[in-house]
């Protein structure tokens, strides 16, 4: 059987990882437009002269041609679009290039169809690639945009118990994942400073291209990473670790 007679799909993805598997050829884990994210077996790109080398690297955005297999899809050729290979030479990017991905590989089910955490992706890795952004805020930003589409958003608009709009409010329920006005029973709470909650008002509804535009004091960048970090490992499988390299390396 030839490949022109198998069921080829082309899809735009970004590599999220890989893994050395059999003498030459590697497991790639894809994040891609059409399929969602799904793992695939790149055949002998571990080989120097192997076309799939390349476009077969963590970050690398690119077109992929492929096809399943009897168990798994196959990587048949991939064209880069943007290698974002610069990202791997600056240890910061790098870590938190990681993290986005793992936060993808993390919150997004095998084979869904996630176009809007895509776009958001590959958005996040020109910012970073351009160096236009506050990688903690871009990380912040990101983790709200993948909450909110798998079903763990934070409603930071009105009262989770009475509806009531808010305008401001210290009160976060951890239970309904929405804020509490002053006239609510406030129960399950995280306290919340009028400036963090500005802060997360506004990246939670803002397109991550508008990220660059604002600036956030250290504690209030304390405090959202915080309630964002602590609803992620509550809701999701695994707790990334991509982040806890930094903690070895910041001085404060
Ligand atoms: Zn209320």
């Amino acid at each position: 059987m030839g490949v022109q007679d198998l069921n080829l799909i082309k899809t735009r993805g970004v590599v999220l990882k890989t893994q050395d598997y059999k003498e030459n050829d590697k497991l790639v884990w894809l994040f891609t437009e059409k399929l969602g994210k799904i793992s695939l077996i790149a055949k002998g790109a571990r080989k120097g002269k192997s076309k799939l080398m390349s476009t077969t690297l963590p970050f690398c955005y690119g077109e992929f041609v492929l096809y399943k297999g009897r168990s798994m899809y196959i990587l048949n050729e991939g064209k880069i679009i943007e290698s974002f290979q610069d990202l791997l030479e600056d240890f910061e990017y790098l870590i938190y290039g990681s993290y986005l991905n793992e936060l993808v590989d993390i919150c997004c089910e095998d084979g869904q169809k996630e176009f809007f955490i895509f776009k958001n992706l590959i958005t996040a890795f020109y910012l970073m690639k351009n160096k236009v952004v506050d990688l903690d805020i871009l990380a912040r930003a990101f983790e709200l945009k993948i909450l909110s589409h798998t079903g763990y958003g934070i409603n930071l608009e009105e009262c989770c118990i009475c509806g009531n709009k808010i305008n401001t409010s210290n009160y976060l329920s951890m239970q309904y994942y929405g804020m509490i006005c002053n006239n609510c029973e406030k129960r399950y709470v995280t306290q919340i400073s009028t400036i963090a909650y500005n802060i997360l008002k506004f990246l939670n509804k803002s397109e991550l291209e508008k990220v660059p535009r604002i600036k956030v004091p250290q504690n209030a960048k304390k405090e959202i990473e915080q309630i964002l970090s602590n609803i992620i490992s509550t809701n999701y499988t695994k707790r990334p670790k991509s982040l806890d390299m930094l903690k070895h390396f910041k001085v404060e």
